[in-house]
């Protein structure tokens, strides 16, 4: 019945759905530094494979915690939440992600520059659905008053934002013109007013790769 259910529980389920996520992320991640050309992207995806596995050992320490915590209502929901989530702790959404990203990486691409922009588009997929994960997870461990739970969580959704906002400098300032211009193609009008206001000014006020704000969780809210 619902009445098993609170939000503690979904806390777990938001951690063993990241815990999943992050699995498949680790196995997918070499494939698509391979893939990749540009030597900034490619060390960046490598970095980014290096947290990753830090950032299993920290849901494990999550893992840990939440068991050491488990009260008996968690035990009784378990089947509940088996029920309303089908079960198992595959994370579905990841592995429709990183299908999605290995078609485009198994498509035959005459310029290495527009399957480097189409690498950093699924990169991005992915962060920002563990940017959505770990704000949600973060929001409800604040919640229930799991103090050491919630800062585990926001140091992944640090590291899952600084890669976010990396990606998105790469595709800005240099893959998606690389990609834009490849086979001979002239940069647009926009392109050209971009690189003009950009020699008047460093910043990067133009538009971005990045849709989502920085902050991504209904849920969140500050004390
Ligand atoms: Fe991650
Ligand atoms: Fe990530």
């Amino acid at each position: 019945m619902a009445t098993f259910i609170n939000l503690r529980n979904l806390l777990e389920h938001q951690i063993e759905d990241l815990y999943s996520a992050e699995e498949q992320i680790i196995e997918a991640l070499p494939k698509m530094a391979e893939g990749a050309t540009d030597r900034e992207l490619k060390k960046a995806l490598n970095t980014h494979l290096r947290i990753t596995r830090d950032q299993k050992k920290r849901l494990d320490q999550i893992r840990k915690i939440l068991k050491k915590n488990a009260g008996e209502e968690s035990e009784n929901s378990e089947g509940f939440l088996e029920r309303i989530f089908g079960g198992g702790t595959k994370c579905k959404g990841m592995e429709g992600l990183i299908k999605e990203g290995n078609k485009v990486l198994d498509e035959e691409m005459e310029s290495t520059a527009v399957k480097d922009a189409a690498i950093i588009a699924a990169a991005q997929k992915v962060e920002h659905y563990e940017i959505s994960g770990y704000g949600t997870a973060r929001a409800y461990a604040r919640e229930v008053g799991l103090r050491d739970v919630e800062k585990l969580l926001a140091v992944t959704l640090k590291e899952e934002y600084t890669s976010d906002k990396m990606l998105n400098a790469l595709a800005l300032n240099k893959i998606n013109l690389k990609a834009e211009t490849s086979g001979g193609t002239k940069a647009s009008a926009f392109t050209a007013a971009r690189k003009q206001a950009s020699k008047k000014s460093t910043s990067s006020t133009t538009a971005t790769n990045r849709t989502a704000p920085r902050k991504t969780s209904g849920t969140k809210r500050s004390r």
